[in-house]
């Protein structure tokens, strides 16, 4: 058996456990020989699939003690798939949050708009990558909270845990420039602008307008799956990730 099945498999033990209450933060994972039993696999690829798993930090190993569920392992973390690729998150992104910010235009609290307000000013104050990023990935969250829908904030968190994958981080730190983090603080505003408003249209405008540029910036092209009809024009010359 290759080594992905039984990564899937493992991260679907961890995944049944944390969201099970019998393992968590901390917790022992069984030995390496009784996970030879328990997903009947070769132990070489249970070896491949826990060096996986800790690469991403799901789990730590201690010599001479035994592996453990990392202290960052939560359900929805551990739902990802590792190999989750930039364009995919872009993708479902970009079937989520354009409905999400309709919502939270109709939906929003006065104490909702006031947090997205607040995230929007921190983001737009921030002068270094990590801040504007925590800030960008705080106002994203606040809207999706704004939506007063618990299972689409769900659906939004498992999503938005993909932003914690390594490629990802790597990829928007190349990608990221001054003159782009004044772009994003700008479409940014055009999206709280529209939640202030009421206005679910232009809501959901401002956001897909938003995760094109995102997409844009990070990949060189749009993703597959558009909501809106995109004109003809040359054809997308595949992604270019550096
Ligand atoms: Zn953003």
């Amino acid at each position: 058996m290759s080594t992905a099945p039984v990564e899937r498999r493992l991260r679907e033990l961890l995944t049944t456990g944390v969201d099970g209450g019998s393992f968590g933060p901390g917790v022992k994972l069984p030995t390496e020989r009784e996970l030879v039993e328990l997903l009947q696999a070769p132990r070489s690829a249970i070896r491949r699939a826990l060096a996986a798993l800790e690469r991403d930090e799901l789990i730590v190993r201690h010599v001479g003690r035994g592996t453990f569920v990392a202290e960052g392992a939560t359900g929805t973390r551990l739902r990802v798939p590792a190999d989750t690729s930039p364009a995919e998150i872009m993708q479902v992104r970009m079937v989520l949050e354009p409905q999400i910010a309709q919502l939270a235009a109709r939906a929003a609290r006065q104490a909702d708009l006031d947090h997205v307000q607040h995230c929007l000013r921190r983001g737009g104050a921030a002068t270094d990558h990590a801040g504007f990023e925590a800030w960008d990935a705080e106002l994203h969250r606040a809207i999706a909270k704004a939506a007063h829908n618990a299972l689409l904030l769900n659906l939004f968190d498992t999503m938005n845990a993909a932003r914690d994958l390594p490629v990802w981080g790597s990829l928007k730190k190349r990608s990221f420039s001054p003159g782009r983090r004044c772009a994003y603080h700008q479409d940014h505003t055009a999206i709280v602008d529209a939640l202030h408003d009421r206005d679910p249209e232009a809501a959901a405008a401002a956001m897909i307008a938003h995760l094109r540029n995102v997409t844009d910036n990070l990949l060189g092209r749009h993703p597959v799956a558009m909501p809106v009809q995109e004109p003809p024009g040359p054809a997308p010359d595949g992604p270019h990730l550096g």
